[in-house]
């Protein structure tokens, strides 16, 4: 399994020569795979992981549409984990830079 990586986490390289996997772009988000990094785009996150999702889902469920539909109850629920992951990395980075700048 992969994980989140933020383009503003200092403990990763610079991700400045990525580009989207899908049309080239500027990426915005990236996932370390076991088998190297993926970057997309804002755009292609919305318009093609979806379409990607959906083939994934859909020959693995014998075209069945209650099964696909379990499978889409999961991604969603991931979806929403990932959102609480990135909020809470983007909170403790807001401490860290408040308590750096010595507030108290
Ligand atoms: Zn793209």
């Amino acid at each position: 399994m992969g994980q989140i990586i933020s383009h503003k986490d200092d403990a990763y390289p610079d991700f400045k020569n990525e580009i989207c996997f899908s049309c080239g772009e500027s990426p915005v988000a990236f996932w370390m795979g076991a088998t190297g990094l993926v970057s997309v785009c804002r755009t292609c996150a919305i318009q093609v992981l979806p379409c990607l999702i959906a083939d994934a889902i859909w020959q693995q469920c014998d075209m069945s549409i209650p099964i696909a539909q379990n499978a889409l109850t999961e991604v969603r629920e991931r979806f929403w984990y990932a959102v609480a992951c990135n909020e809470r990395m983007a909170r403790t980075r807001q401490l860290k830079e408040r308590f750096s700048d010595g507030e108290t």
